[in-house]
């Protein structure tokens, strides 16, 4: 016999506990037959909202090493066609580099570094040498790092390196031990302060700074 009760709750979705079914048979069918809940708008605005900001907040991660650079370095690299993501280092925090690698000042409220590393491991030689005349050639202190022949293998941390370009920007405020580098570049020299490179010409493998190129440089300082 079902009561009126139960006869109404089986048309609501539930299921009555008739004769001959066990409590937990009852609590199967109960399962099985249960209507989907169906979302109130304020729970799917909710989750609409989540999506949004999912999709459109990004968590601020490190900045790209481009934009640790100077204003007007990013604009002369910008000018010649260079990537920012080319951009390898600018103002590094590794304890390797935190040297020549370190904070040159603020702008704009926020730290810069003068010196920057450009990545060349999907350039041939031709083409890094091109880039290093290109980058020479608008008042930059370039040189080209090939461990091994111009460079260390390893720094003095013990970690290894690879090729790169190391640049400085003369034209910003900058830190002494990049001036010494400056002035490594006017003498023809490749800017490293110790070991067994530094202080000297690059090889030409290496590709030095030209007469033409410094003399660049010490016109577009004086001017
Ligand atoms: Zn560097």
């Amino acid at each position: 016999m079902i009561s009126p009760w139960c006869a109404w709750y089986e048309r609501a979705g539930g299921s009555s506990l008739t004769e001959g079914e066990s409590e937990q048979d009852a609590k199967a069918v109960s399962t099985s037959k249960r209507a989907p809940k169906r979302l109130g708008v304020s729970q799917l605005l909710a989750m609409i909202a989540l999506a949004a900001l999912v999709v459109f907040v990004r968590w601020p991660g490190p900045p790209l090493p481009f934009d640790t650079l100077h204003p007007h370095t990013q604009q002369v690299l910008q000018r010649l066609g260079v990537e920012p993501s080319r951009a390898a280092q600018g103002l590094g925090l590794a304890p390797a580099s935190a040297g020549i690698h370190g904070m040159d000042g603020t702008v704009n409220h926020r730290p810069y570094c003068a010196a920057f590393d450009l990545d060349i491991s999907d350039l041939t030689p031709q083409q890094t040498r091109a880039l290093l005349h290109r980058l020479r050639g608008a008042g930059l202190v370039c040189w080209w790092r090939v461990p091994g022949v111009s460079f260390p293998l390893t720094t003095r941390y013990g970690v290894e390196t690879g090729p790169h370009i190391h640049g400085v920007d003369p034209f910003v405020p900058h830190k002494r031990r990049l001036e010494l580098q400056i002035r490594d570049y006017l003498t023809g020299n490749n800017g490293i302060e110790v070991g067994r490179y530094a202080h000297r010409p690059d090889p030409p493998a290496a590709c030095p700074q030209t007469a033409a190129e410094r003399n660049l440089l010490r016109r577009l300082r004086r001017g």
